[in-house]
């Protein structure tokens, strides 16, 4: 994926303030901050979104998730965290590169989502 830019951070093209890294994910900080600590995970290998994952995916999901935590505690969120996953147009997805969003720091990071 030429013009991804996520594929672009993933390949060292556009640099990015990384916190980890192994063959098959990568850990950043967001450039847009919503909250004190907020990393972005991606896989590197490009997948599209939760839309469009299949079974094969499966590890490198896990792997995104199951190191969130220590990433949170790393970079200063010490009692938990948020994961978000936007996915497609209706959950607001702007870069079309599967990314889970860790946000969390000092305070609560509040309310889930404004109830209808
Ligand atoms: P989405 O709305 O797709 O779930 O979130 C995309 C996120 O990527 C946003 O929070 C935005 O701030 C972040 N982002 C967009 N461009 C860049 C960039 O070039 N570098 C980094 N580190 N984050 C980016
Ligand atoms: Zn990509």
């Amino acid at each position: 994926m030429d013009d991804c830019l996520f594929c672009k951070i993933a390949r060292g093209e556009i640099p990015a303030r990384k916190v980890y890294e192994d063959n098959d994910v990568l850990a950043f900080h967001d450039i847009n901050p919503a909250r004190p600590v907020h990393l972005l995970v991606i896989p590197k290998r490009h997948i599209t979104s939760l839309a469009t994952v299949s079974e094969s995916d499966a590890p490198v999901l896990g792997k995104m998730l199951v190191i969130a935590d220590r990433l949170a505690r790393e970079q200063g969120s010490p009692d938990g965290f948020r994961v978000i996953i936007n996915t497609g147009r209706i959950g607001h997805q702007e870069v079309q590169h599967l990314h889970v969003h860790i946000v969390g720091g000092p305070d609560p990071v509040g309310p889930m989502l404004k109830r209808i």
